[in-house]
């Protein structure tokens, strides 16, 4: 059994990931799901969440929104509407984004799409949330 696993993170956009590492977290239909080498086969769908893989006792954090993962023993292929690295997230854009998220909602305007609002509350905050750990990637010891 493969020790690694080969991970590729693809977005429309570009190929943002494509490393071996040793473990991922991603946010699955029914949660957060753990990988390791030799996982058994599935598909999941993605929802707004962080994504985070392992590599020599160091952790990377993308914030993620929508999309696949295929997860095989050796490999896994996550195909996602929008993901940004922790260092790539623009800070100033996310806040700006929950603010406006957070105004609408309060607002609770009588045609207002409450899901389409919510979900981009949500991507905007898990943007803050994972351009927290730019430059504070974690190391085991
Ligand atoms: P905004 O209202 O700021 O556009 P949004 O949640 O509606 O945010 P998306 O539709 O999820 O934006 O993403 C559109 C594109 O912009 C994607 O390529 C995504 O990666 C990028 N993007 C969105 N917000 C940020 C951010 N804060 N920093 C970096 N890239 C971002």
């Amino acid at each position: 059994m493969a020790d690694t696993l080969h991970l590729q993170i693809i977005t429309p956009d570009k190929l943002l990931v494509r490393e071996d590492v040793d473990t991922v977290q991603i946010p699955g239909k029914n949660g957060y799901l753990g990988i390791l080498p030799g996982h058994a086969p599935l598909i999941t769908e993605l929802m707004i969440g962080e994504i985070s893989y392992t590599q020599g006792g160091t952790t990377q954090y993308l914030a993620v929104a929508w999309g696949f993962a295929e997860v095989l023993s050796d490999k896994v292929t996550i195909l996602a509407d929008t993901a940004e690295r922790s260092e790539d997230i623009d800070v100033q854009r996310a806040q700006e984004a929950k603010a406006k998220a957070d105004e609408a909602l309060r607002q609770a305007a009588p045609d207002l799409d409450y899901a389409a609002v919510q979900y981009a509350q949500r991507r905007a905050e898990v943007r803050l949330e994972v351009a927290a750990r730019a430059g504070h990637a974690t190391t085991a010891h």
